[in-house]
């Protein structure tokens, strides 16, 4: 008999383990809560590494037509002194470590390819060991039994609570994004600056990064240390001079754009010309898991990518979210008997690769977003090929 398999979140990480089950000819029920694909923005530019990524794709079928998409010519990264010193610019040259950039809505596109998803599915909650099975409830009343239910369902994750009482904790770092369209012809100065890629500028316990994505669209992440109430009262909190009384409308684009100019002070007009022709501004606070996040098995019920592991986003998470769903739907396809014994070792196996990943990327981020900005330059230095 074939088991019903669910997978609660249609992000990278639950696209591709539905995309290889279905490559292997077994049904899959995949739950999302967008009420449609295009439903909202899809989010930056992904690099996708050979040995992560690409290998799910790989494992998809999908690794030509990623190819097709993907941009190597972003993998540029281009590193400025608060001054608007160039301080590296590295350009992507045959032989470096390939990880291409695609666009999230291109890669979202290429995994949907065939499947069918319930769109407008929001899952409330998991109950394991039930007479049915696992049983998944809707925020609409309904409820369904399945034999497996893998929760993809990113950080805030309605699966997790059933393997888990863990909840992510705040790293002290937030992120205010920001973008900029056409930026080829409508800032062609500011064009040239970012490059194909990436531009960034380091500075203490502060930074300014860029990204370029497809069609001359750029996403621009502001990124510093504070409370994560930091705009109830950004003058006592960051220290700054705007006389924001009430504290920060996080909705009113032009004071979150003061405060940061205010907070940004000092550093190159250029840089500053990121945030000045931003549009809307999103606040995003760093939220991680514990660093090797585990839980005692419970059959029927797993979990992967940021539901089981999330960590500050230093390119691993989607990549790790799509290799883990790939090796887990390839094992379930390979060995449909044994469902529980199958996922207890998917389990070992993604607790020991992003244990070690969660490590890097933790020390990753306290290094970027650092009191001495050297810091940030020395990590990238180590990261380059020889
Ligand atoms: C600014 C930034 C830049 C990043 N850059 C990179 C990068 O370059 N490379 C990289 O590898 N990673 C990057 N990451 C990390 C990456 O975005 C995540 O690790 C990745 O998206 C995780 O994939 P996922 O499938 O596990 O979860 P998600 O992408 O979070 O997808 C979860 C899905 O579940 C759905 N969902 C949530 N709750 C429910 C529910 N109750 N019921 C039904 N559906 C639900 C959501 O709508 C969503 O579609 C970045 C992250 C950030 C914030």
């Amino acid at each position: 008999m074939r088991h019903r398999i669910a997978v609660v979140g249609g992000g990278p990480g639950g696209l591709t383990f539905a995309h290889v089950l279905h490559r292997h000819g077994h049904p899959v029920t995949v739950l999302e809560r967008d009420p449609a694909a295009d439903a909202r923005p899809p989010g930056g530019t992904l690099d996708l590494h050979d040995k992560l990524g690409q290998r799910a794709l790989s494992k998809a079928g999908l690794l030509g037509e990623f190819q097709a998409l993907s941009r190597p010519e972003g993998q540029a990264m281009r590193i400025l002194d608060t001054d608007g010193t160039v301080l590296r610019d590295w350009l992507p040259r045959p032989g470096d470590p390939d990880h291409p950039e695609i666009d999230r809505g291109q890669l979202r596109d290429l995994l949907l390819g065939p499947l069918d998803v319930r769109w407008g599915s929001s899952v409330t909650e998991v109950v394991p060991g039930t007479r049915d099975g696992v049983l998944v409830r809707f925020a609409d009343g309904r409820q369904e039994a399945f034999d497996l239910v893998v929760g993809a369902d990113g950080a805030w994750s309605r699966v997790r609570p059933a393997l888990s009482s863990v909840t992510p904790h705040y790293t002290g770092v937030s992120f205010v994004e920001t973008a900029l369209d056409d930026v080829d012809t409508r800032h062609p100065a500011l064009a040239r600056l970012i490059g194909d890629g990436s531009l960034a500028v380091y500075g203490a316990n502060r930074a300014l990064v860029a990204q370029r994505n497809s069609g001359g669209h750029v996403k621009v992440y502001a990124q510093f240390r504070a409370p994560l109430d930091w705009h109830t009262d950004p003058d006592r909190h960051l220290g700054l001079n705007t006389g924001l009384d009430a504290g920060l409308d996080l909705n009113d684009a032009a004071a979150v754009r003061a405060s940061l100019l205010a907070l940004f002070d000092g550093w190159a007009a250029p840089v500053l010309d990121l945030l000045r022709h931003g549009g809307d501004f999103v606040h995003r606070p760093l939220h991680v898991l514990p660093v090797g996040h585990t839980w005692a098995h419970v059959p029927g019920v797993t979990l992967l990518g940021d539901a089981a592991h999330l960590m500050p986003p230093l390119g691993a998470g989607a990549n790790l979210a799509m290799l883990e769903g790939a090796e887990l739907a390839e094992v379930l396809a390979a060995a449909p008997g044994d469902l529980d014994g199958v996922v207890r070792a998917f389990e070992e196996q993604m607790w020991a690769r992003a244990g070690r990943w969660a490590k890097m990327t933790t020390a990753g981020l306290d290094r970027l977003v650092s009191p001495d900005p050297a810091e940030a330059l020395a990590l990238f230095d180590e990261l380059q090929p020889s």
